[in-house]
């Protein structure tokens, strides 16, 4: 066996979908490129743009500060970064440590938010309540409230996620076996928000599968959480990720066509349900919010916070 680039002898990877066998140094190239692509096709980079990127110290945040910092060496952008600290006792720890080791590496500005500090409460707190509604949506709600305030103090024009092929079609298959046609129509490589007060979103890994990432950053040799998150297997999310992986193991290519099918569709669905994403204010924090209170207030209300 050899590398389909380079004829290398020494293959660390076969691509299922395509056949190609790659060595280390044309494996890490194919990645880079891949992710330039997606950043370029989707023009998810303006020149001058400050990226924040959300640094969770896990394989997909740290693949995507490692990619868009090589436009912050040639000075297309410049890049700032926040790790959110949920409160995850045993686990969240050692990313943070790892985000933080890889900031200064860089030397980037660089903030670590906790739920604590925020809210009054961690992550394991909340699920010490009765009648919680689970760990993800609680975390997912409050990280993003996080991270838009983040970036509207650091000025961030661009937030930057780590959002892998595998999230991306988990995503899209969850909304759609929820019936949750709003939540569809928002999924893609930028967010489209036309509130002043949401900073663009974007997602340069998402045409790239996880276990790809996982052996990016082990041939980069760059330090990451590897870890899953505790909660990870109670959530829907984790079902249907596990679902998805078996079709994958008999049809390789479904998720790519998943992903494909979706973006076709996507504008389709966005004039046909003809969603207004005008936003008023929350009365209790005056972030932006479509209802009289925000996702976070309504939580934070409901715990009694
Ligand atoms: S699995 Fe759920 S609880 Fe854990 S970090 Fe992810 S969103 Fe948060
Ligand atoms: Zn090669
Ligand atoms: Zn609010």
């Amino acid at each position: 066996m050899q590398c389909s680039k380079c004829g290398n002898p020494k293959v660390i990877y076969k691509r299922e979908q395509s056949g190609q066998i790659l060595c280390k140094d044309c494996f890490i190239e194919s990645i880079e490129k891949k992710a330039i692509r997606t950043i370029k096709k989707e023009k998810l980079l303006d020149k001058g743009d400050k990226v924040l990127v959300a640094l969770s110290g896990g394989k997909d945040s740290v693949t995507t500060l490692e990619i868009l910092d090589s436009f912050r060496q040639r000075n297309i952008i410049d890049i700032c970064a926040v790790t959110v600290d949920e409160g995850i006792a045993n686990y969240r720890q050692d990313g943070v440590d790892i985000a933080i080791r890889h900031a200064e590496r860089l030397g980037i500005e660089h903030r670590v938010v906790s739920l604590k500090e925020e809210y009054g409460i961690t992550l394991d707190e909340i699920m010490q309540r009765e009648n919680h509604k689970g760990s993800c949506t609680y975390c997912g709600v409050f990280r993003r409230t996080i991270i838009n305030k983040a970036a509207r103090e650091m000025k961030a024009t661009k937030i930057a996620t780590g959002h892998n092929l595998d999230d991306e079609v988990q995503g899209i298959m969850m909304n759609y076996l929820e019936g949750n046609t709003d939540n569809l129509t928002k999924l893609g490589p930028k967010s489209e928000s036309k509130a002043e007060e949401f900073t663009t979103k974007i997602k340069p890994l998402r045409e790239i599968p996880e276990r790809e990432i996982g052996l990016y950053v082990v041939a980069k040799e760059l330090e990451v959480h590897f870890d899953s998150c505790p909660y990870a297997m109670q959530s829907f999310r984790g079902e249907v990720s596990e679902a998805i992986n078996q079709l994958a193991e008999k049809h390789p290519t479904i998720k790519y066509s998943t992903l494909r099918g979706y973006d076709k569709i996507k504008n389709i669905l966005k004039n046909e349900l003809k969603k207004d994403y005008s936003h008023g204010r929350c009365r209790r924090c005056g972030e932006p919010a479509s209802n009289e209170l925000c996702k976070a207030c309504s939580f934070l209300e409901e715990l009694g916070l």
